[in-house]
């Protein structure tokens, strides 16, 4: 699904991504560690084309990401992204939140205007229902809590019927049991949606608990990379100390 070939991305004279090779298989659920400034985010950007790399190659389901705006269009159709800070917009309705996820469907940007149609609001409600918010369809999104946005972003996420679901820091603003409950949302919806779904994470016992493998990035490069039940959660703290990779 994934495939990164000797990927460096600088920024000025700052190598943030150096020389990272990875490759994630279709339906695989990979959790991302490592501290503050490790470069998650950017390998996350780089997967769907929202940051250029500066060296080495990126491909999506077998296709480069390229800067051609005609192609990453297609390229994201695919790629759903959700966020730490959800990124809904407030005053609108929960359920219009979601339908903006068909737009990527809807074409050229003349056409963003037209009307949805109705697959677009079975869709919606269909994914709303998902996450368990379909009574909440009517409501403000800034009415609710965080974990009811996440999952409306994540329900937005869907609508695009993505083959990918970059999740980047998901859970970082939501209390324990919510943050839990998100992530088990994001297992669940892997398996039944056949989706290959890269977390990126601060938690490692979330990361043990979700993961099925989990990579760790460091000063922009991959210091581990192992099959999460194959490593107790000491041995996790242990390379985790060894490596850096938990912010400080
Ligand atoms: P966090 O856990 O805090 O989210 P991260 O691992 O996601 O950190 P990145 O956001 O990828 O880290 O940032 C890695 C480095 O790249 C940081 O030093 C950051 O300042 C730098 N960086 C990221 N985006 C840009 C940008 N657009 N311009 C300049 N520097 C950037
Ligand atoms: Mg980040």
């Amino acid at each position: 699904m994934i495939q990164m070939t000797d990927v460096s991305k600088n920024f000025g004279q700052e190598k943030v991504l150096n020389q990272i090779n990875l490759t994630i298989s279709d339906n695989e659920l990979v959790v991302l560690l490592g501290p503050s400034g490790a470069g998650k985010s950017t390998l996350l950007r780089c997967i769907n084309g929202l940051e250029r790399v500066s060296a080495g190659s990126v491909s999506v389901d077998g296709k480069q990401v390229t800067t051609n705006k005609k192609e990453l269009r297609l390229l994201r159709k695919n790629i759903g992204m959700i966020f730490q800070q959800f990124h809904l917009v407030k005053r609108m309705s929960v359920l219009d939140n979601v339908l903006c996820g068909r737009l990527a469907y809807t074409g050229t940007l003349s056409s963003i205007f037209k009307r949805f149609e109705r697959r677009d609001y079975e869709l919606t409600l269909h994914y709303l229902e998902k996450v368990g918010l379909v009574d909440k369809r009517n409501a403000r999104a800034d009415e609710l809590s965080g974990g009811q946005q996440q999952r409306v972003a994540i329900a937005r996420s869907l609508v695009q019927e993505p083959k990918l679901l970059l999740a980047d820091e998901p859970v970082a603003s939501l209390d324990p049991k919510t943050a839990n409950s998100i992530l088990e949302l994001l297992s669940l919806i892997k398996n039944e949606e056949k989706l290959t779904v890269v977390i990126t994470l601060h938690q490692m016992d979330l990361a043990k608990k979700y993961g099925k493998r989990i990579v760790g990035l460091n000063n922009g490069q991959i210091v581990a990379d192992m099959a999460a039940d194959l490593i107790s959660i000491d041995e996790l703290y242990q390379l985790y100390e060894d490596q850096a990779l938990i912010s400080q």
